[in-house]
């Protein structure tokens, strides 16, 4: 194909593709789909090789939250039966923290519900960085933590911090149906404060909302325009109890077209797989290992991922290799965004969910209306804010 071809000469130069192209790859066929992923591939290996970068997820303080985010299982009235409690110690963020790295984790994500920090937060926080950096030599954490006010990204940089996640998750024009407690600026503004601090920002989108595909190129190119060093990609997870409860919208046809997508608008950037990924690309997870080159290992926020050793075979048996910690992520032409990647993930990329009609699995059809999954969500019951060990 001459799109295809064209693309892929764009992401090799690094080059911008047009809004009209971006648009082109997610109105494929599922004829073209391989040659899609093929394409995004070459500009994936390119400027990162068969590398795969390993997240982990902590969730420091979960559900409780005064926003309303409309997917997010933590929002206020949300009645999604997952795990609530306070902050963690630091002592316990530290032992869940270090499960993920012996699992293979180069980076810590550590993530709160919530509008944002208190200076308190931040102290907090700050206690639960140096823990975590003393029981784990070289390893890199990123707090999510929501809105920044003054001088907390400066704050959170002194304390160790190597990066920043807050993701502007959909689109200008449709942020206010998503959420009306918070704005699409608030979130621009808090990236660049971290950015501003010398912090790696990481910030991504959450796909599967009811967006059109103008919606999606949107967000993908105020991600490029905003140039985060990480782009996490969430595949809504439609959790009962929230308003987004009924939305699925997406087949793992869909998932890879909007990857490649993020792919070629984003090529030199940590495109990372985040929350969703078994429940919306389901078999066809490896395949995304093409055009990703990082995901999280085990489980979510409030949602249950596939067991940490399952997430390994199956990227040994893709014929890819988890990234070492003594390797830097982004190609040296992006500098150092810290040391060496990007990203994190949190304020809503875990779209998590509750189960329904759980053993009737309708066959899916490409082109059809996609069936609901709800059978694939399990809440998260182990890990940080349980008696049980964490999934790693
Ligand atoms: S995404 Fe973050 S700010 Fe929004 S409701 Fe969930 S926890 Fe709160």
């Amino acid at each position: 194909m001459d799109l295809l071809t064209a693309l892929v000469d764009k992401g090799l130069r690094r080059e911008l593709p047009s809004r009209e192209e971006a648009l082109a790859v997610l109105a494929t066929s599922d004829d073209d789909l391989l040659d899609v992923v093929a394409a995004a591939g070459r500009v994936r290996r390119q400027w990162f090789g068969r590398r795969v970068k390993l997240n982990y997820l902590v969730n420091l303080k979960s559900g409780l939250c005064p926003e309303d985010c409309s997917y997010c299982s933590q929002r206020l009235g949300s009645q999604a039966g997952i795990l609530k409690y306070t902050w963690l110690k630091p002592g316990e963020a530290a032992a869940a923290a270090s499960a993920g790295v012996a699992g293979g984790a180069k980076r810590v994500c550590l993530v709160a519900s919530g509008r944002g920090p208190t200076d308190r937060d931040v102290d907090r926080v700050s206690e639960t960085i140096a823990a975590i950096k003393d029981q784990n030599e070289g390893v890199e954490v990123c707090a999510c933590l929501g809105l920044l006010s003054g001088g907390q990204a400066d704050r959170l940089r002194a304390a160790g911090a190597d990066a920043y996640n807050h993701n502007l998750n959909t689109s200008e024009g449709t942020y206010g149906s998503i959420t009306t407690t918070h704005t699409y600026a608030d979130r621009v503004d808090t990236v660049q404060q971290a950015q501003a601090a010398g912090l790696s920002a990481c910030s991504g989108l959450i796909a599967g909302m009811g967006e059109s595909d103008e919606d999606l190129v949107d967000v993908v190119f105020g991600l490029r325009e905003l140039d985060p060093d990480s782009v996490p990609v969430n595949f809504l997870i439609p959790f009962e109890g929230t308003p987004l409860a009924k939305e699925w919208n997406l087949t793992p046809q869909r998932c890879l077209r909007i990857l490649a997508m993020v792919r070629f608008v984003c090529p030199d950037v940590e495109v990372r797989l985040a929350g969703g990924r078994e429940v919306h690309l389901r078999t066809m997870q490896p395949l995304a290992l093409h055009l990703v080159n990082s995901i999280f290992l085990g489980d979510y926020l409030t949602s249950e991922g596939q067991a940490g050793q399952a997430d390994l075979d199956m990227i040994a048996d893709a014929g890819f290799e988890v990234e070492g910690a003594d390797t830097v992520t982004l190609p040296a032409h992006r500098g150092s965004g810290m040391c060496g990647t990007g990203e994190g993930a949190c304020g809503g990329e875990d779209a998590c969910h509750d189960e329904a009609d759980a053993g009737t699995v309708p066959a899916v059809d490409a082109g059809a209306v996609p069936a609901a999954r709800t059978d694939l969500v399990a809440v998260r019951r182990r890990g940080a804010g349980t008696d049980l060990p964490p999934n790693a």
